[in-house]
């Protein structure tokens, strides 16, 4: 039942010792990169000065716009030539951040999603289809690996192509799914449209739901379509990715692999812990990494801790389902997404107005992204293919940036909606 018996229920003080030292060693690896370099220096820290885990609140934290800002070699604290393999954040905010791995970092990433996965009850005997995107985004190979390292049987189907994957669902017959809960849902209609029932006609019997923000109503649907047992994963690029944080069969939770990470839940204003069991922001630090240690990420995910120990006997801590982010960034289909990437996008575009509107909605099973654009009074003069051309064009470009096709729908100047003081940019309808 346990991947890694002993850590897994390592007393909570022989894991704090753990984490001191492992902490040690990470600040001591961070002070050789570029980045902390500088940040220690300029906030007066003494890198040989951690003595408790509490000293950890001296450290500054570090955010997105400091991965942005020392990109790309900024932040690593290795000779490049250590380096084997990178990985980035999904969506195109900008400059997506990079996260540099070691040999040792990948082996170490690898052996904690295995833990997850086998947690859930997964083996070698099982077959598992992994209908995530490979490449840059860390749900590919980083689960590819893991289940691999479990044994089983591992189909690198990647994203998309609904059809196919239910054909090798059948084929091979899968045991095991990683998919993205609203694409699972999407998914539902083709297996309608193929006539194939997922728990007649297939063998599925565990789906792991990673990489976007889901409810547990949504766990259910796709528990009862599908004939799976589902568990919520969570995790960042710039935490590895998936593995971080993953529900054990109790589902009271996930479990955060602490022998890996330090973990925090700090108010987002006065940047102070909240009280034991209070909503926050989830800050953390790698505790294993080398190529590239962070230190106190602010994730912006908010969660809380869950009270008290599980009752699988694993005494690493739980954090709660994520509830929201502190910023305003958008998860449509796994990517992640900025309305100020839209704002930027659009207003290059000749033609188009002061206001526009995001209106997220649910058709059906699909996540759809509807953007309503105010354009020049002079493209409803009469001319409709001129109109048509815009929003043509305004659809493509979008499309290029945020990878994703969005609905665009043109009006008038001065008949969206207008906000006092913040523009109210997004409308989220999407409901369970
Ligand atoms: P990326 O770095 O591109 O993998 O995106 C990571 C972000 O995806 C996280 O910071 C979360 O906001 C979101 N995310 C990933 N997994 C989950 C999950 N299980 N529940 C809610 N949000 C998630
Ligand atoms: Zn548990």
């Amino acid at each position: 039942m346990y991947w890694d018996r002993s850590t897994e229920t390592m007393e909570r003080d022989t894991l704090e010792s753990l984490q001191l030292e492992r902490l040690k060693k990470t600040v001591e690896a961070a002070s050789r990169s570029e980045f902390y370099k500088d940040r220690f220096s300029s906030n007066n820290f003494d890198p040989a000065g951690i003595s408790s885990l509490d000293d950890i609140r001296r450290i500054p934290f570090t955010t997105k716009d400091d991965l942005r800002e020392s990109w790309p070699y900024g932040c690593v604290a290795v000779p490049k030539d250590r380096l084997v393999r990178l990985h980035s954040s999904s969506g195109t905010t900008g400059r997506a951040t990079v996260i540099f791995h070691t040999a040792h970092d990948l082996d170490a990433w690898t052996d904690i999603l295995a833990r997850a996965m086998y947690m859930t009850g997964m083996r070698e005997s099982d077959v598992f289809q992994n209908m995530m995107t490979y490449g840059l985004f860390t749900g590919g190979l980083g689960f590819h690996y893991a289940a691999e390292r479990i044994g089983a049987l591992t189909i690198p189907a990647g994203a998309g192509n609904s059809k196919r994957q239910i054909q090798l669902m059948k084929d091979f017959d899968t045991t095991v799914i990683h998919i993205i809960p609203s694409y699972a849902l999407h998914l539902t209609e083709v297996f309608e449209e193929v006539g194939v029932d997922p728990r007649k006609d297939t063998s599925l019997r565990i789906a792991f739901l990673g990489a976007e923000p889901h409810s547990e109503k949504t766990r259910q649907k796709i528990q009862e379509y599908y004939g799976v047992d589902a568990f919520n994963s969570y995790g960042l690029s710039e935490m590895n990715g998936p593995g971080v944080a993953f529900e054990c069969p109790e589902k009271q939770g996930m479990h955060i692999w602490e022998d890996n990470y330090f973990v925090e839940i700090i108010d987002p204003d006065t940047l102070e812990p909240v009280r034991e069991g209070d909503e926050g922001e989830l800050v953390l630090t790698t505790l294993r990494r080398e190529g590239m240690p962070i230190l106190r990420y602010r994730t912006k995910d908010l969660t809380r801790f869950v009270p008290g120990p599980c009752s699988c006997g694993r005494t690493h801590r739980r954090i709660s389902r994520i509830t929201g982010r502190t910023d305003d960034m958008l998860i449509l289909k796994g990517v992640n997404i900025f309305p100020i990437q839209i704002e930027k996008k659009l207003m290059e575009i000749p033609g188009v107005g002061n206001n526009f509107l995001i209106i997220l909605e649910r058709e059906g099973y699909n996540d759809l992204m509807i953007v309503r654009v105010e354009v020049l009074r002079e493209f409803f003069s009469g001319n409709l293919k001129q109109l048509e051309q815009l929003r043509r064009k305004i659809t493509e470009e979008l499309r290029s940036d945020i990878l994703i096709t969005p609905r665009v729908e043109l009006v008038e100047p001065n008949t969206l909606p207008k906000t006092e003081g913040k523009a109210v940019r997004v409308i989220d309808n999407r409901k369970d």
